[in-house]
This record gives C-alpha cells, sequence and structure tokens, in this order.
C-alpha cells in the first residue's frame, strides 16, 4: 500500500524582489514500511517538501496523498520529529510523551503502558518522571521521538532530527532509531543534508538538488543496513 504519493508537487515561495521555486515537479511514491531517506545540500527544498506533506505549507502545484487521503492540515496518522526536540519544559518526560493521547483524546492507561515499553526501547526507562532540563540533548530528542510513536502513527517524519547533536551522540541516535526501526517497521521518511546518515539508515534514498529544489535521484541502498 502507497503511504505517501507526491504527484508533480511546485512551491513557490512569493517574496518581496522575486519568486523563490523551492520545489519543481516533485513526484515520488512511499510503499508502507520504507524508511526512505531524503538528502541534499541546504536550500534544496527538503524542509518545504516536508511542511507540505505534514500540512504547513500549501503546495503552488500538484497533490500529496498520505495513506490514500489529500494532505489537509494535521492529521492523527502521522507522527513528526523536528530538529529540536520542543518539549514541554514544565511537564515531566511521560506527560510530555502522553500530550498528543490528550490532544487526541486516546485512552490514556493503554497508552501509558505503551509509552513505557518506548521508553525502555530508546533507553529512557527510569526517566519518566524527569523534567526535560534534566536529559541530555540526545535524551530529549529520544523522548520527542517516543512522543512522535505513542500513537502509532502510519508515518512518521523526521527533519534533521539529530542535526543539533554532536557527532558522538548522533551516531548513537542513529543506532537507537534503526534498533527502533527494525523493532517496528515504520514507513519514515528521514531528511538529512548528511549522505553517510542517509545510506546508514535508509533502504532508499531521495536526492534534490537546489534552484529550483528538484530529485535528481531515487537510489535503493542495498549495503550498510542489517536486514532483520
Ligand atoms: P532546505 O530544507 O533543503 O534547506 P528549504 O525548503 O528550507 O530547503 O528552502 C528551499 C528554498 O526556498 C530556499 O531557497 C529557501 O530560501 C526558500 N524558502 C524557504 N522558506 C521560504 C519562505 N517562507 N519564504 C521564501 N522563501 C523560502
Ligand atoms: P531549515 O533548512 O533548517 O529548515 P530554513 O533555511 O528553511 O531552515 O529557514 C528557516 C525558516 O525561515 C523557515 O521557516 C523558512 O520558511 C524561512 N525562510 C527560509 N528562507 C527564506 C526566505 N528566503 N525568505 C523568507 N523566509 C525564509
Amino acid at each position: 500500500m502507497e503511504r505517501i504519493a507526491v504527484n508533480g508537487v511546485s512551491k513557490v515561495y512569493a517574496t518581496r524582489d522575486r519568486p523563490v521555486v523551492a520545489l519543481q515537479d516533485i513526484c515520488f511514491t512511499i510503499e508502507a514500511g520504507q524508511f526512505v531517506a531524503v538528502v541534499g545540500p541546504s536550500g534544496c527544498g527538503k524542509s518545504t517538501l516536508l511542511k507540505i506533506l505534514i500540512g504547513l505549507v500549501k503546495a503552488s502545484r500538484g497533490e500529496a496523498r498520505l495513506n490514500g487521503t489529500a494532505v489537509a492540515g494535521p492529521r492523527r496518522d502521522i507522527g513528526v520529529v523536528f530538529q529540536s526536540p520542543v518539549l514541554f519544559p514544565w511537564r515531566t518526560v511521560l506527560e510530555n510523551i502522553l500530550l498528543p493521547v490528550d490532544v487526541l483524546r486516546l485512552g490514556r492507561n493503554a497508552l501509558k503502558t505503551r509509552a513505557m515499553d518506548l521508553l525502555t526501547l530508546v533507553g529512557l526507562q527510569g526517566f519518566e518522571h524527569r523534567y526535560p532540563h534534566e536529559l541530555s540533548g540526545g535524551m530529549q530528542q529520544r523522548a520527542a521521538m517516543v512522543r512522535a510513536l505513542i500513537h502509532d502513527p502510519a508515518i512518521l517524519f523526521m527533519d534533521e532530527p539529530f542535526g543539533a547533536l554532536d557527532a558522538m551522540t548522533r551516531e548513537q541516535m542513529n543506532m537507537q532509531l534503526q534498533h527502533i526501526w527494525l523493532e517496528r517497521k515504520e514507513t519514515v521518511l528521514f531528511i538529512t543534508h548528511s549522505i553517510p546518515e542517509a545510506v546508514f539508515l535508509a533502504d532508499r534514498v531521495l536526492v534534490m538538488t537546489p534552484r529550483p529544489g528538484q530529485i535528481v535521484d531515487d537510489v535503493v541502498v542495498e549495503l550498510g543496513r542489517p536486514r532483520a
């Protein structure tokens, strides 16, 4: 089944001097269970593409569909992890993770168990009652990852999720993410400017170039990841 279908999507930003073509005629589909990285230099339109897919930016032309329905505003079948963890400082780790549960009016008790399972999976067991400032940057980002997964989304979007972390932590996070993915087999769209990171994590890499933002390559990764 197609989780993501992007058909002829273009985005032109109106600016004060001249229009900026951020994306031009983007077409691709992603099947359920694929881990796809989008890689390219700064300014090639990666963030714009992600924002269109999660409903934060409207495409100028073309259409994006998730799970068979057109993107229209926020939806409950996706999870998103941004570059900075965006945890609420006055809520504990567990309360941060259960936030979508309250917003989506899901059953708190069942998902509490799930939250604890996911926290264990990312090595944060014992930290559920701590506050974000008591955690390192990498731990905060892992908590944000758990929050993005708590409602069992069909698609996980990640926009440079480890970009703000030091090299060592970044490496550890990549291992963690691979571990979670092998366990759960989510459909993942992972944005990065790092080719090694893309090749390590993904089983398929979409390569973009700027001015205008286009997909110039679509590569299946044969090596780099142990298959479960
Ligand atoms: P990336 O995430 O790959 O760095 P972006 O999607 O952020 O790329 O940007 C693609 C292009 O669109 C860049 O030239 C950027 O300057 C431009 N751009 C992004 N957002 C806006 C905006 N809100 N208004 C005008 N131009 C924008
Ligand atoms: P990143 O690549 O880390 O996502 P961006 O370079 O896209 O960061 O810029 C951050 C913010 O600035 C975004 O919200 C984007 O929409 C906006 N932006 C980027 N380029 C422009 C631009 N040329 N004009 C106006 N806003 C822009």
